[in-house]
């Protein structure tokens, strides 16, 4: 388990204030002015050395990312934006950093903005957050009259400034380029890339979107170094630590800050208060939000929670919210409703994504009465294959891994649906 030495969010479950006083007395805007002298390249290979991986889904490594930005300014100005989008179902980690510790997402905005040569930050938050973005507003008004912001940020002879955007609720718009399409004030609908926003980003100046958890670690891994985070977790490729969503059956449902790679069943019994009813009634558990395809008990009861171990049972670490289905759940019927979901979120711009989110939609609806053919499980599966890949973002493939999941682990459930309607039905 994590020491408490070693947690980067001190103050998660709001304790303490958010304000600029008590996060100073908890260690944040501690020295930002040193780390700022020691250059940009520093602060890049130290992210590097960290291990860091995008906390937003991907687990892009972080240091590599800010290092594809144009190394000179040139004709366009260099932006920095935070995706405080937070719409997956089941993830809640990036709101309670927003609630309770502000100042360490604040902080990360300079440094990693000076690390990118951006003078400006974006933070994009999703509409519904009313409360933690007035939380963030006030963070960066603290900051601002301190010094922290402004002209000579924090000292550092960098000029720095943050605006909080507030989005209208579409889950789409926590696809990075729906989100800058959003932010310049157009339809939340994503771009094809090449370019990509290093290259091409807001306003098509190059920009490098990171997650709220992403840039709220950078202030700790900058101060206490980039090999004291790579000491943490499973191995090289899975540091640090982690904020997890735990929800669903579980006894007592939080976000906690763990290591990466800590056994989900040591998740689940240490800090969600064990499944409701006991381990042995536990029926699957989706990972990472619910994109993530599902695991079963017999995975659950030995998996680690972190990206490569998670990829190596053909599911996800995602973002980290944790669903914990017991042997109560109509696990097709819960599938179905992702399904539902998907197809609501999809913006329409591809024809897979389009019409296959609801195609999937109205065959899953059928799969939870067993009124189908078992052959169309097969074709549900083909069309998630058809789906997956071949749309310009990621929520076709977010669409189709649910399905793939219950149909590589629940096809027996489907199957006896099936027969038992055709009894029934052969009967009357
Ligand atoms: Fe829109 Fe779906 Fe295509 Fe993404 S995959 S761009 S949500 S239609």
């Amino acid at each position: 388990m994590l020491e408490d030495k070693d947690r980067i969010y001190t103050n998660l479950y709001g304790q303490e204030p958010a304000s600029l006083e008590y996060a100073r007395k908890r260690g944040d805007w501690d020295g930002t002015k040193d780390i700022i002298a020691k250059g940009r390249d520093w602060i890049i290979d130290e992210m590097k050395k960290s291990g860091l991986r995008g906390r937003g889904g991907a687990g892009f490594p972080t240091g590599m990312k800010w290092s594809f930005m144009p190394k000179e300014l040139k004709d366009k100005p260099h932006y920095l934006v935070v995706n405080a989008d937070e719409s997956e179902p089941g993830t809640c980690k990036d709101r309670e950093i927003m609630r309770h510790d502000p100042h360490k997402l604040i902080e990360g905005c300079l440094l990693a903005g000076f690390a990118m040569q951006a003078h400006h930050a974006f933070i994009y938050i999703r509409g519904e957050f009313v409360g933690e973005g007035s939380a963030v507003v006030k963070a960066i008004e603290e900051a601002r009259a301190a010094g922290l912001l402004g002209k000579n940020a924090a000292g550092s002879g960098w000029d720095f400034d943050v605006t909080l955007h507030r989005g209208a609720g579409a889950y789409i718009c926590g696809e990075e380029t729906a989100l800058l399409e959003s932010l310049e004030g157009k339809k939340g609908q994503p771009r094809n890339k090449p370019p990509f926003p290093a290259a091409a980003g807001l306003y098509s100046a190059p920009t490098t979107i990171n997650n709220v958890e992403t840039i709220a670690n950078a202030p700790t891994i900058l101060r206490r170094g980039g090999a004291w985070f790579a000491g943490l977790g499973k191995d090289e490729k899975n540091t640090g630590t982690k904020l997890f969503c735990l929800l669903g059956h579980i006894n007592t449902p939080c976000v906690v800050e763990e290591e990466m790679g800590i056994p989900l069943r040591d998740l689940l019994d240490k800090h969600g208060g064990g499944v409701r009813g006991g381990w042995d009634n536990l029926l699957a558990v989706i990972p990472g939000g619910s994109s993530t395809p599902l695991m079963p008990k017999e995975i659950c009861d030995t998996v680690l929670m972190d990206f490569d171990s998670l990829r190596a049972v053909q599911s996800g670490l995602g973002t980290a919210g944790v669903i914990v289905m017991d042997k109560s759940t109509d696990i097709v019927y819960a599938i179905a409703r992702l399904a539902q979901f998907y197809m609501h979120e999809s913006c329409g711009q591809c024809t897979p994504c389009r019409e296959g989110t609801g195609w999937l939609w109205r065959v899953m609806v059928r799969m939870v009465k067993g009124q189908a053919s078992i052959e169309e499980i097969d074709s549900l599966l083909d069309v998630t294959k058809e789906i997956e890949g071949h749309t310009i973002c990621a929520l076709g493939d977010a669409a189709a891994w649910p399905i793939q999941g219950l149909i590589r682990h629940f096809r027996p459930e489907m199957e006896r649906r099936i027969n038992e309607y055709r009894k029934i039905a052969k009967a009357a």
